[in-house]
């Protein structure tokens, strides 16, 4: 069953091609790994697919849950179930994160029809599972975040949002042991609570270990040089990345 299928998708930003041709698709409820070398275009396919007008789409098709959503809002796209992570929240002084967390509910079926006490409850509950302080909530919206802090926020946002398919995109920049932490429970209890399917954009392969790991894609120079299954993790592990720097189409 299909959930995502990106064909032939190019595109560019300021002019300048970042994608070209690329190939996905991502079934309901399975687990994909996205690698490749810093500049490879991992992130830009995640924004690209999410609908982020900063790039272009030169040609090519994504459909999401039987619908072509290739020109759609990022809004209308994730009312259709995607979710794409923030790399990092912006800062809003005076603005606790459970007033922000209860914005991005506002009008949306489930925790977002659920009145301000039931909601606080609700995310109160969720924050628990995450395994975090409840005094959390009520920090100013990513003032003097901690990478470990930025991730609670996405982590909580995935699992209120309940989306379809979720894309998290863990950066270059390397989580630290409290933020890696953070990131595998919220993967396990949006796995648990909604059976979603995952695509992690990642160097990092610690991410990896404890995920069921259905399909791995190799992203070289904008295209898709390589695609496996879980051993090639341990390829890239053991060999890096010059093994599929050579392949062109
Ligand atoms: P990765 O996530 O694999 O490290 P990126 O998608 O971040 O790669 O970037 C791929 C290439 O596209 C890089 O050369 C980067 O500088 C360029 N790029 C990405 N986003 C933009 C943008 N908004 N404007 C201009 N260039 C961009
Ligand atoms: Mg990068
Ligand atoms: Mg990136």
């Amino acid at each position: 069953d299909t959930l995502l299928s990106v064909r032939g998708l190019s595109a560019s930003a300021d002019e300048t091609p970042i994608l070209h041709g690329i190939d996905l698709d991502v079934g309901a409820g399975e687990t994909h790994v996205i690698m490749g070398p810093n500049g490879a275009g991992k992130s830009t396919l995640g924004h690209v697919v999410m609908g982020d007008n900063a790039y272009t789409v030169d040609g090519g098709t994504v459909e999401f849950a039987g619908q072509d959503i290739t020109d759609l809002s990022p809004d209308k796209r994730s009312r259709a179930g995607l979710f794409l992570s923030f790399q990092a929240p912006v800062e809003i002084p005076g603005v606790p994160l459970s007033s922000f967390l209860r914005a991005t509910m506002a009008g949306r079926e489930g925790a977002g029809e659920l009145k301000g006490k039931q909601f606080r409850k609700h995310v109160r509950a969720l924050a628990d599972e995450l395994d975090m302080d409840p005094a959390y909530l009520d920090r100013e919206l990513g003032v003097g975040f901690s990478g470990g802090e930025k991730k609670k926020l996405e982590m909580l946002q995935l699992l209120l949002l309940r989306p379809k398919l979720a894309i998290l995109d863990e950066t270059d920049s390397g989580l630290d042991v409290d933020a890696l932490g953070v990131v595998s429970r919220g993967i396990d209890a949006y796995r648990r609570a909604t059976g979603g399917a995952l695509v992690v954009i990642t160097h990092n392969t610690r991410i990896l270990e404890h995920l069921d790991v259905d399909r791995v894609h190799v992203m070289v120079r904008g295209r898709m040089a390589a695609e496996g299954d879980a051993s090639l993790i341990d390829a890239i592990d053991e060999q890096g990345f010059e093994q599929f720097e050579q392949i062109e189409r």
